[in-house]
């Protein structure tokens, strides 16, 4: 027996990432407004085993838009890949009345959707993450927000370096993928930029560039990692004892995870929710909302999975034929 409103269910999964607060949102208002209730479970998959959610209004999703993290907060959840729990989330799901779901993360939790879809819960995935790793999409929620961050921080930095003629060696998030450092480096004029995906040396890549740019005047560096390249303070160490060069490590951490999202994530993201409910109203499951080709756009959550995304070495190249 078919009962006359639907309901939707929004959840936050992995790490945290400015903007999800925006898709939430567009969902819990496009969602009413096509006649659905909400309800928000929190804490992620952890929350869908536990039975922590409630429901949402217009009211709930208020003065949320502009603020960093996760209202439904977030959490990892390793328990999620037995098929067990797979099973007691969509039991859970079914007792709560929670028709279809619309689960906010990374590609880890596009594959927790994709089992509860198998079990029979419709799911729409939207990718949130500030590393931009998700294989099937150009763009994620998160990325612009946590790239411009890393700017803000790197120009301060650069003050001080230039102040002393020193390089500075900044490390930042992606441990697997290097967008944040390569779209960074490049906006803050990086001598170079390191990054998992690319072989580089010490020797070859900044030693010998910062040795060519300082026969040309050039008396201070930036020097952007991936922290999944090594860490900071080696890579400074090694860099002084070449060159001679003082040489800092600033590792900026956490930082980046916060803040207020950028007005493009504010607007994709609300994007991207709004997209997910017309899939839902359409009938519609078991697909990833995606930024492809600069539109908002849905795969098959599987088809999705499958695909992988390299390193952009177009601006790669970029990033390294216009430093000095
Ligand atoms: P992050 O990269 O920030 O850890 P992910 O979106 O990759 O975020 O993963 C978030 C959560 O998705 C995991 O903690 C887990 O609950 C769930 N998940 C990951 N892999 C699987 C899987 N193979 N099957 C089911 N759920 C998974």
């Amino acid at each position: 027996m078919g009962k006359e409103r639907k309901t939707i269910g929004v959840l936050t999964s992995g790490g945290d990432a400015p903007g999800m607060n925006a898709a939430v949102r567009a969902v819990v208002r496009m969602g009413i407004n096509r006649g659905f209730s909400v309800v928000g479970i929190r804490r992620g998959y952890s929350g869908l085993l536990a039975n922590d959610m409630d429901d949402m209004d217009l009211r709930s999703v208020s003065d949320i838009l502009q603020r960093g993290g996760t209202v439904l907060y977030s959490s990892r959840c390793p328990e999620f890949s037995e098929q067990r729990n797979i099973k007691k989330a969509v039991e859970n799901c079914r007792k709560a009345g929670i028709d279809a779901l619309v689960t906010i993360g990374g590609d880890g939790t596009f594959r927790g959707a994709l089992d509860l879809c198998r079990e029979g819960l419709p799911c729409i995935g939207l990718p949130g993450t500030i590393d931009n790793d998700i294989s099937s999409s150009e763009y994620t929620i998160g990325f612009d927000t946590a790239v411009n961050t890393v700017v803000q921080m790197v120009d301060r930095v650069r003050d001080t370096s230039q102040s002393h003629d020193r390089c500075s060696v900044i490390e930042v998030m992606g441990r697997h993928a290097g967008h944040i450092a390569l779209y960074a480096g490049i906006a803050c004029g990086a001598l170079a930029v390191l990054v998992p995906e690319i072989e580089f040396t010490i020797e070859r890549d900044v030693v010998a560039k910062m040795v060519s740019s300082l026969r040309q005047g050039k008396q201070n560096f930036i020097v952007m990692v991936a922290e999944g390249v090594g860490h900071a303070p080696a890579i400074a160490e090694q860099i002084e004892s070449l060159t001679g060069i003082d040489t800092n490590a600033v590792v900026l951490g956490y930082v980046q995870r916060g803040g207020s999202p950028t007005a493009r994530e504010r607007v994709i993201a609300s994007q991207m929710g709004h997209h997910a409910v017309e899939l839902i109203e359409q009938g519609i499951g078991k697909r990833v909302v995606v930024f492809r080709g600069g539109k908002v756009v849905d795969l098959d959550i599987e088809e999705a999975l499958a695909m992988h995304k390299g390193i952009d070495m177009d601006l790669y190249r970029v990033a390294n034929d216009i430093s000095i």
